[in-house]
């Protein structure tokens, strides 16, 4: 089958309404880039979960972290997106203007070389993300300890994908079929979706982020609509197992932990934290289980559940944009309501 023949069956395709949604943030900006929706027929509808790693952070984290700011000797190390996203009353920005030292860094292994040449400070990593990142935080703890430096810890707030994607489907959210995340299939293999879909009778489409790449995983998806099959469009990236050496390091680190997602509370067993016996590095990520929203008006939860689209939301466009983000949907280029925003989505 060519292309033109995928386009062709995907832009005139008429059989039953099917609602499919993917689960990576990269995935949601590259579906909007590329304009997927306009290349689909009517009755086939894009949704975006919850797969930008920013806007499923609950806002008791956020509190935390500003909470610690405030101790004397304490800077908070953060990728670039997080500190916008709002807490329930401020974001890690306005902590900033308030006097707050809040370092903005590209990967957190550069922690490394700010904590060795100033150990009088603190230094906190908010390490936020899924499957992708906790290998990265692992790698880091590693250094930590072999170059036995002591003024830095992790606030984690992480989570893993199969369980969320279980808890969509067990609450009946209307989803007929998953683009499966590409980055943390890689990670993970994409064996760690077939039980999902066998429980549920979903088809799972493993995709690359070329537009081209995408649609292929949709064709597939559609194809074997009300199949429990996991079906692999992306074997130069993705294979059936996990890495050996990143699974290693990251379970000699880590364990997993219920974890609260914005907007759907708390979900068993869906994130990693330190393990005990490594905790003289865990800033006291226990407990974080509150999620207040800043804007009673928002309705991240529902969009991040596939119930809601960003325009349904009556702060959209109007008080709500990137400028000034009410959610945490609104932050990160990877959030649905930013993609919607900056792409003029109406579908
Ligand atoms: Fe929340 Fe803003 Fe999205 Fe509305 S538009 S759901 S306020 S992030």
């Amino acid at each position: 089958m060519t292309i033109d023949n995928i386009k062709n069956y995907l832009q005139s395709y008429d059989g039953p309404d099917l609602n499919i949604m993917e689960v990576c943030g990269s995935h949601t900006d590259a579906i909007s880039k590329n304009g997927i929706p306009s290349m689909l027929s009517k009755k086939i509808h894009l949704l975006s979960g919850p797969g930008c790693p920013v806007c499923v952070t609950p806002s008791s984290y956020i509190d935390k972290l500003i909470d610690l700011s405030k101790e004397p000797g304490n800077v908070i190390a953060t990728f670039g997106d997080l500190i916008r996203v709002p807490g329930s009353s401020k974001s890690l920005s306005d902590a900033k203007g308030e006097g707050a030292e809040v370092l903005m860094l590209y990967s957190p292994l550069d922690l490394i070389k700010t904590a060795k040449e100033d150990p009088d400070k603190n230094y906190i990593f908010a390490a936020v993300g899924f499957e992708t990142t906790t290998p990265v935080y692992a790698v880091l703890l590693d250094r930590l300890i072999e170059e036995n430096i002591k003024n830095v810890k992790l606030l984690t707030a992480l989570k893993t994908m199969p369980e969320v994607i279980s808890h969509l489907l067990k609450n009946k959210a209307p989803i007929d079929g998953f683009i499966a995340p590409g980055h943390v299939s890689a990670v993970t293999g994409y064996g760690i979706f077939e039980p999902i879909a066998e429980e549920f009778d979903i088809p799972f489409g493993v995709s690359g982020f070329k537009g081209e790449e995408l649609l292929i995983a949709l064709y597939g998806i559609v194809k074997n609509a009300g199949k429990g099959v996991v079906k692999n469009y992306y074997p130069s990236v993705v294979k059936d197992e996990p890495e050996e050496e990143t699974k290693r390091i990251t379970d000699r680190y880590f364990v997993m932990c219920d974890a609260v997602w914005r907007g759907m509370g708390k979900i068993e067993n869906s994130g990693m934290k330190i393990r005990p016996e490594y905790a003289m590095y865990d800033a006291g990520s226990d407990g974080l289980f509150t999620d207040e929203k800043k804007n009673k008006a928002c309705i991240c939860d529902q969009v991040l559940m596939g119930k809601k689209k960003p325009f349904d939301c009556p702060l959209f466009k109007k008080v709500c944009n990137p400028l000034s983000p009410q959610g945490a949907c609104m932050v990160s280029t990877e959030g649905s309501c930013f993609s919607y925003y900056s792409n003029d989505r109406r579908d």
